[in-house]
C-alpha cells in the first residue's frame, strides 16, 4: 500500500488536490502542540509520554506560511487541535490568519479546561464554532479518566461558548464500556437541555494499542450500534439530518439540542475522506491509521519554495490510502499517539 516515502523529490505540482483514489482533500486538521494539560486514559499514558522538543515545534510564522500553502492549494476547512490546543497564547493570531486566509470553515478541538478564560480572544479572532471533549459529567469519574480535577472549569467553557454564540457548539463523547456506557441518558438529557449537538464517538485503537495505558483496553470499545440503541431507549430522534461530515446528526423530537454518532471503526468513512493532518513538528500525515509522514519543516528551514511545499504536498495526497484497516475485530494503529496527530 505504502510507497516508499524517500523518493519524493521537487518537481512540478499537478493542478488539483485530488489524491490517488480521485478524493478532493479539502479539510486540514491541525495539531498545534502535542502537549497537554490532561491525561485521557485513551490517548495518553498517565505517567512518562515523551513529547516533541520545544525547538521542533511548528513557530507561528512556519505555521502562517503551511496555512497559507494548504489555502492557495484548496484547503476550504481548518480545524486546530492538539495535544491542547488553548496551551498555545498565539492561538488566536493562528486563528486570525486563517481567518485573514479567507478560509471558510475554521474550527477548534479543545478539552476546555482553559477555554473560559481565553474563548473571548478566539471569538475576536473570528473563530465561529467550536467541539469540546468531554467524557463524563460526574467529577470523580472525570478525575479518574483524565488525571485532573476540571469538570467545573469545562462545563463553564461550554456555557461560555453558548454565552458569546458560537454555533455549533459540539459535544465529543468517547464511549468506553468500563467507564461512560452507562451516562448516555444523561447526555442525553444535556442535548434535552441546551442546544449542544452531542456526538458520540467510538473509542479507536493509538499507537501501540493502549500500551501503558492504564484502565482502557480492547474490550473497553462499544460499538455506535450500541451506543444507538442505548440512546433511543431514552429519546426519540427525528429523521436524520442532510449533514457534511463524518457524523451522522439526528434532531430530538424533545429537546433543544441534537445528537450525533460517528464510527470510525465499525462504519468507517474513508470512502468520503477528504482529510489530511499537519502535526505540531510539521509532518503531514494523510491518514489517522497509516504510519506516512511527510516532514515539510526541514525543506521549509532549509529555504523551500511555496512551491517546493506544495509540489512536496501534493505528491503526499498520492500516498493517501483508500481506507485504513482499523475494525472491531482488527483493532491495531499505526499512527502517532492521538495526541501527537489531534484525532
Ligand atoms: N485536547 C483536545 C481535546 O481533547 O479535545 C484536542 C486533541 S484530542 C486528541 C482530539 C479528540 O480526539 C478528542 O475529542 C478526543 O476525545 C479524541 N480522542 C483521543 N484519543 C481517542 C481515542 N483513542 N479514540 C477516540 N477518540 C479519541
Ligand atoms: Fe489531552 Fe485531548 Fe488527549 Fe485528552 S484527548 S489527553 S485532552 S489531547
Amino acid at each position: 500500500m505504502y510507497k516508499n516515502m524517500n523518493s519524493l523529490s521537487f518537481s512540478p505540482p499537478a493542478p488539483t488536490t485530488l489524491d490517488g483514489f480521485k478524493r478532493r482533500v479539502s479539510y486540514l486538521r491541525v495539531s498545534l502542540t502535542d502537549r497537554c494539560n490532561l491525561r485521557c486514559r485513551y490517548c495518553m499514558p498517565l505517567n512518562g509520554i515523551e513529547f516533541f522538543k520545544k525547538e521542533e515545534i511548528l513557530s507561528l510564522n512556519e505555521l502562517k506560511r503551511l496555512l497559507r500553502i494548504f489555502k492557495s492549494l484548496g484547503v476550504t476547512k481548518i480545524r486546530f487541535t492538539g495535544g491542547e490546543p488553548l496551551l498555545r497564547t498565539d492561538l488566536p493570531e493562528i486563528i486570525r490568519e486563517a481567518v485573514l486566509l479567507g478560509v471558510e470553515d475554521i474550527s477548534l478541538t479543545t478539552n476546555a479546561l482553559l477555554l473560559f478564560s481565553q474563548l473571548e480572544k478566539c471569538v475576536a479572532a473570528g473563530l465561529k464554532r467550536i467541539n469540546i471533549s468531554l467524557d463524563t459529567l460526574r467529577q470523580d469519574r472525570f478525575l479518574k479518566i483524565t488525571g485532573v480535577k476540571g469538570l467545573e472549569s469545562v462545563l463553564n467553557g461550554i456555557y461560555r461558548s453558548l454565552e458569546l454564540g458560537l454555533n455549533p457548539v459540539k459535544i465529543n463523547v468517547v464511549v468506553m464500556r468500563e467507564w461512560n456506557l452507562d451516562e448516555i441518558p444523561d447526555f442525553v438529557r444535556l442535548a434535552q437541555e441546551s442546544p449542544l449537538e452531542v456526538r458520540f464517538l467510538e473509542l479507536m485503537p493509538t499507537a501501540n494499542n493502549f500500551e501503558g495505558t492504564a484502565g482502557v483496553s480492547l474490550d473497553s470499545f462499544v460499538p455506535i450500534a450500541e451506543i444507538k440503541d442505548c440512546v433511543k431507549k431514552v429519546v426519540v430522534l427525528n429523521k436524520e439530518e442532510e449533514y457534511l461530515g463524518v457524523a451522522k446528526v439526528f434532531s430530538l423530537v424533545n429537546g433543544k439540542g441534537k445528537i450525533g454518532f460517528i464510527s470510525p471503526v465499525s462504519n468507517h468513512f474513508c470512502e468520503s475522506c477528504n482529510r489530511i493532518r499537519l502535526t505540531a513538528r510539521g509532518e503531514l500525515k494523510s491518514c489517522l491509521h497509516g504510519s506516512d509522514l511527510i516532514d515539510l519543516r526541514t525543506p521549509l528551514k532549509a529555504g523551500a519554495s511555496d512551491q517546493e511545499i506544495s509540489s512536496l504536498i501534493q505528491q503526499a495526497l498520492l500516498f493517501k490510502p483508500e481506507e485504513h484497516f482499523i475494525r472491531p475485530t482488527h483493532f491495531q494503529s499505526q499512527s502517532l499517539r492521538m495526541s501527537q496527530v489531534g484525532g
